[in-house]
């Protein structure tokens, strides 16, 4: 198992490197979250034992359980960076922003406002990413493009909150050039943003049947779940804890 993990992670490096050669981008730094949702400590373990620290979780209440066990260890170092990037329900918002490192998934700015609010003084500000509706769908969450400037300039006033970017999850989509195209949309609104706001720097798209468009379109943090952990097992009864809390 801990072989097969660090044979996925090589081959994600692998893929990010061919890719970014392809298309001359070698210069520019192309990091990925390990999207851990559904996955045990242990199996987070091992993928942090490789020396990735980057982490992405969903459910809030499965993700404190895994938090606090990696603070708590002292044994444990360097610490994993967690990144939120499941869909924030209201009353799961302070538990966000005293747990994670970064959330992906902003959409309104009220959730700014208490996000804001609730980032304790002595953490570093929270890492916020604007989550677009990129197939502009009615199922889909996110904001519209035409919304992007307007949110910004709110998430921008606030002191614990460091805006550094886009997220999308577009529509699933197996051909190509179709995932490519709705990427470079999302590249464009990207680089609009950073010519207002040069500190802007994070593209969160790609995820596992995806990532090479991603890359292409110069998209730099990858979600990356499946290709690294294989086929998540809908297994209610996960042990989260080693010692099967
Ligand atoms: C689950 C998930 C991923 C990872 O998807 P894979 O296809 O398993 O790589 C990426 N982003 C979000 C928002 C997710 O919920």
């Amino acid at each position: 198992m801990y072989n097969d993990i660090k044979n996925n992670i090589w081959h994600v490096k692998q893929e990010i490197n061919t890719i970014q050669k392809q298309h001359n981008k070698l210069q520019k730094k192309i990091s990925f979250v390990a999207v851990s949702k559904n996955q045990s400590i242990d199996t987070i373990n091992n993928v942090l034992s490789t020396g990735q620290r980057e982490f992405g979780e969903n459910y809030v209440q499965e993700s404190i359980k895994k938090i606090l066990w990696f603070k708590n260890n002292k044994k444990i170092y360097p610490k994993p960076i967690w990144h939120f990037i499941g869909h924030i329900q209201s009353n799961k918002i302070k538990l966000i922003a005293e747990y994670f490192d970064w959330c992906h998934t902003i959409t309104n700015k009220n959730t700014a406002f208490y996000l804001n609010k609730l980032r304790k003084e002595d953490a570093a500000p929270l890492n916020i990413l604007i989550q677009i509706n990129i197939n502009q769908a009615k199922n889909k969450s996110g904001i519209y493009p035409d919304e992007l400037v307007n949110l910004s300039e709110k998430i921008l006033i606030y002191s614990r909150l460091k805006l550094r970017g886009l997220m999308a999850i577009p529509t699933r989509e197996s051909d190509y050039y179709k995932q490519l195209k709705v990427f470079l949309n999302m590249n464009k609104l990207f680089k609009q943003l950073q010519n207002i706001y040069p500190s802007i720097d994070t593209l969160s798209i790609g995820m596992s049947n995806d990532m090479t468009a991603a890359i292409a379109a110069g998209g730099n943090l990858l979600r990356i779940g499946t290709a690294i952990f294989g086929n998540r097992t809908k297994n209610k009864n996960l042990k989260i804890l080693n010692n099967g809390i």
